[in-house]
Formats: C-alpha cells, sequence, structure tokens
C-alpha cells in the first residue's frame, strides 16, 4: 500500500462521521478516562482471547507453535495473557527475552529473530535454552556455533530465507525482499547447510521465512512459502532433514472501512497447502494480526485551533503515544466516543508535540468537536505503547486491560520521576 493512499477520504464517508460505541469489553469509557486520565492506552482481553482461539481453531490438526510477535504489544500483561493460551513468543532483543520469560512465557516455546543479536544477546538466550535461533548471517551462525560451544551445549537453529517477495505493503514494513536487510538468499543458505560438519554446535534443521507486516492478501504470502518448500525439498535430497518450518507473522488488520483483510481461515488453508509435503513442526509469529483490533487509544481534545485551510483538532495524544501515522502515513480511525454533534468538520487532527509530522490525520471529515470532548484512536493495540518514547518529555501514557466489565492499570501512568530515572546531574566525574 503506498504510503500516499493512507489518507485520502475514506470512500463511506457517512462511517466516518458517526461516534464510536462508549463501551468496550463490558467496560464504560467515559467513566474509565475519568478515573485513569488520558491519553490511555486500552485494551480489551476478550478480543485478544478472541483472535487466539481463532487462530488455534484454523491450526486444528497441524504440529503448529504459534510463537506471538512480543514487539507488537509488549506489555507484561499481554505476554501474560499469551502465556495463559498456550502461546510462545518471537523476541528479537534480550529486553524481549526478559519480559517474555518474566511473564511466563516458558524458554521452549521462545525463538530469537533479528539481524543484530550481540554475543551477550545470544549468551542470555543459550543459557535460557531457547527453542531455536533464526539465523540472519554467516557470521551470526559462526558466532552461535562459538557461544554454544563455550557452553557445551547444542544450539538449534533456522536459517532465515529472504525469498525476495514484495509482500505489497508499506516500504518501511516490508522484509522480504533481496535489497532488505533480512535474511539470506537461497545460495547463501545451501552454503551454511553444506558447511554444517564445520558448526559442531549449532543444529541447523529449521527454515525461517517473514516477508513484512499489514499484508491485506495471500498471495505473497503462498509465493514466499512456495519457494521455502521448494528449498526444503532440495535440502531433504540432499540429506539435510529439516524439523521445523516458521512462517513468520505479516497478516494484517482492518485499519479503515475498505480494508480487506485476509481471513484467518484462508491464511493458514494457504500455509498447509503450501507446506503439505513438510511433515515437521510448523511456527507462527504473529504480532499485529492478535492484538491491534483489541486496543484503543483514549484521547481528549486540547483545542480547536482556526488553520489557514481548516480547523486543527489538537489532542493531549501525541506520536510518541502512537508514532504510526508519523512513521508510515498509516490511517487510523478516529471518532467521538459515544455520542457525537450531528454537524461534521474537517480537521488537521494533531497531537502537541513539536513537529509537524506529529499529524493523525489530514482533512479529516469527523463530528463537529470541542475542547474536553473524549475521542477514540482506533485500532492501536499493535506498535502503539510498544513504539511509545517520552519525546517532548511526555512521560508515557497509562496502559489497561479490560476483560468482561471489569478492569486492570497493567502500566501506572509514568510520573516525572519515573521519566527521569537513571539521570543525573554530570557531577561525578571520573577520570579516562
Ligand atoms: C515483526 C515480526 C513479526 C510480527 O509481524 P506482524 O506483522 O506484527 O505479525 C514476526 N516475525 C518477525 C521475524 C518479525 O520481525
Amino acid at each position: 500500500m503506498p504510503p500516499a493512499a493512507a489518507d485520502t477520504p475514506p470512500a463511506n464517508e457517512e462511517q466516518a462521521t458517526g461516534a464510536a460505541p462508549a463501551m468496550l469489553d463490558g467496560v464504560d469509557l467515559h467513566a474509565l478516562a475519568a478515573r485513569l486520565g488520558t491519553p490511555l492506552h486500552v485494551y480489551s482481553a476478550g478480543a485478544i482471547r478472541a483472535r487466539i482461539a481463532a487462530l488455534r481453531e484454523a491450526l486444528a490438526g497441524l504440529d503448529a507453535l504459534v510463537c506471538y510477535a512480543a514487539k507488537a504489544n509488549s506489555n507484561r500483561a499481554v505476554l501474560g495473557l499469551m502465556a495463559g493460551a498456550g502461546l510462545g513468543a518471537d523476541i528479537v532483543s534480550a529486553g524481549e527475552l526478559w519480559r517474555a520469560l518474566r511473564a511466563g512465557i516458558p524458554a521452549r516455546r521462545i525463538v530469537f529473530s533479528g539481524v543484530g543479536k550481540t554475543a551477550a544477546e545470544i549468551d542470555a538466550a543459550l543459557d535460557a535454552d531457547i527453542l531455536r535461533f533464526n539465523l540472519e548471517s554467516r557470521d551470526e551462525l559462526e558466532t552461535l556455533d562459538r557461544r554454544a560451544a563455550a557452553r557445551g551445549v547444542l544450539a538449534r537453529a533456522a536459517v532465515r530465507i529472504n525469498p525476495d517477495v514484495d509482500a505489497l505493503t508499506h516500504a518501511k514494513i516490508s522484509t522480504g525482499r533481496a535489497e532488505n536487510k533480512f535474511g539470506v538468499s537461497l545460495d547463501e543458505a545451501r552454503g551454511w547447510f553444506a558447511a554444517a560438519g564445520t558448526y559442531p554446535h549449532v543444529r541447523l534443521d529449521g527454515l525461517h521465512v517473514h516477508i513484512g507486516s499489514q499484508i491485506l492478501s495471500v498471495e505473497p504470502f503462498r509465493q514466499a512459502l512456495r519457494h521455502v518448500d521448494a528449498f526444503r525439498r532440495e535440502l531433504e535430497a540432499g540429506g539435510h532433514p529439516i524439523r521445523s518450518i516458521d512462517v513468520g507473522g505479516g497478516l494484517g488488520v482492518r485499519y479503515r472501512a475498505g480494508d480487506r483483510t485476509v481471513a484467518v481461515a484462508d491464511y493458514v488453508a494457504a500455509i498447509r497447502e503450501a507446506l503439505a509435503g513438510h511433515d515437521g513442526r510448523l511456527l507462527l509469529e504473529p504480532g499485529r494480526w492478535l492484538v491491534a483490533e483489541a486496543g484503543v487509544l483514549l484521547t481528549r481534545v486540547v483545542r480547536v485551533k482556526p488553520g489557514a485551510t481548516r480547523p486543527f483538532l489538537v489532542l493531549d495524544a501525541a506520536m510518541n503515544d502512537l508514532a504510526r501515522p508519523s512513521l508510515y502515513d498509516a490511517w487510523h480511525d478516529i471518532a467521538p466516543v459515544g455520542a457525537a454533534r450531528a454537524d461534521a468538520e474537517r480537521y488537521d487532527v494533531v497531537g502537541p508535540v513539536c513537529e509537524t509530522g506529529d499529524t493523525f490525520a489530514r482533512d479529516r471529515l469527523l463530528p463537529r468537536c470541542a475542547p474536553g470532548d473524549l475521542l477514540m484512536i482506533r485500532t492501536t493495540g499493535a506498535y502503539g505503547a510498544s513504539m511509545a518514547s517520552t519525546y517532548n518529555s511526555r512521560p508515557l501514557a497509562a496502559e489497561v486491560v479490560l476483560d468482561g466489565g471489569r478492569y486492570a492499570v497493567v502500566r501506572r501512568r509514568q510520573s516525572f520521576e519515573e521519566m527521569v530515572a537513571g539521570e543525573t546531574a554530570a557531577d561525578h566525574w571520573e577520570n579516562a
């Protein structure tokens, strides 16, 4: 999806002028915002569990492990929900390893991806005895072999294939083209298997592929998996058994009314078909699809400021709370919570941060708004709070999980003291 298309007026403008429901997972959002303040990240546990159940149902009968991509939303409570449902985790740093283990995800359900794993991170993962390393370079394979040798252990690993497939998504979240930094070519991977004896402390018996995020068609998945399966057959014919295939994540979600997503049943059907000849284990790494639509960001209107072309709707949420619009020109539905005024207005919807990029939407048709109104920015459960920063010295927003009429604050609003924790004045000099 080209970024320029992200903020053109929606096909169905009626939708854009409506109000959002006042209740989510049995909780009154006005009362919640009054009690906990805004901006507030809100997640429905029921919605997340429904996604897990739907994926499980689609996977019935397969030897499959779902490793939730922790970076989508790494709040301890969200990871805890995944742990409780028996899911594993796909991690990309020692910090995520630490979070996943602390949330109760067993090490033997954790896979480790990413191009920049340091020796120290590899050590931490070996010590935890994680399920699998998804390797992305020869240097990483060599490092893993050395670190495993030093510990006298055998590391389980998969090679991440770069299938050179266009995921038809935003350039910044496309990862499966040859020019992207992720994975290795089939030629390179062939070399690893041929030289497997050189790395006696690595059991290289898995294939991994992840071509990008927010994918809205099943075709790129099919193409990538066809490459992977052809390679599996070649390897097995050459005497290299493949015990697991990790199909990555990337399944897209509905950000706006017109978005056509891939049904999870169709996604899994494509996997079943492409990998029908594989009799080992299947790993999946969905992130966004499990949590995005379960989350909303509650925010209040600070003021309506007249502009040269149209008024600015200034919110108390900003790009530091939700970076996707400024980072990817992403569209998020925005709607008043509960009731809306009958007349509509076109706004540039912005946050208070001192950047023109701190814009949630341009020329967006909304019910007329006034200072103090409670709005929701929708579909913020993934890559929302997990990408947040304290830029402009705005403390991290609170996060709350709703579940059948109850709520639990799972991250308290950061205080100024917490925001600067670890900083000191330069008054304790050391000689270098
Ligand atoms: C980010 C990532 C995922 C999850 O992607 P989603 O689009 O959120 O499903 C899965 N696997 C890897 C290796 C990733 O980097």
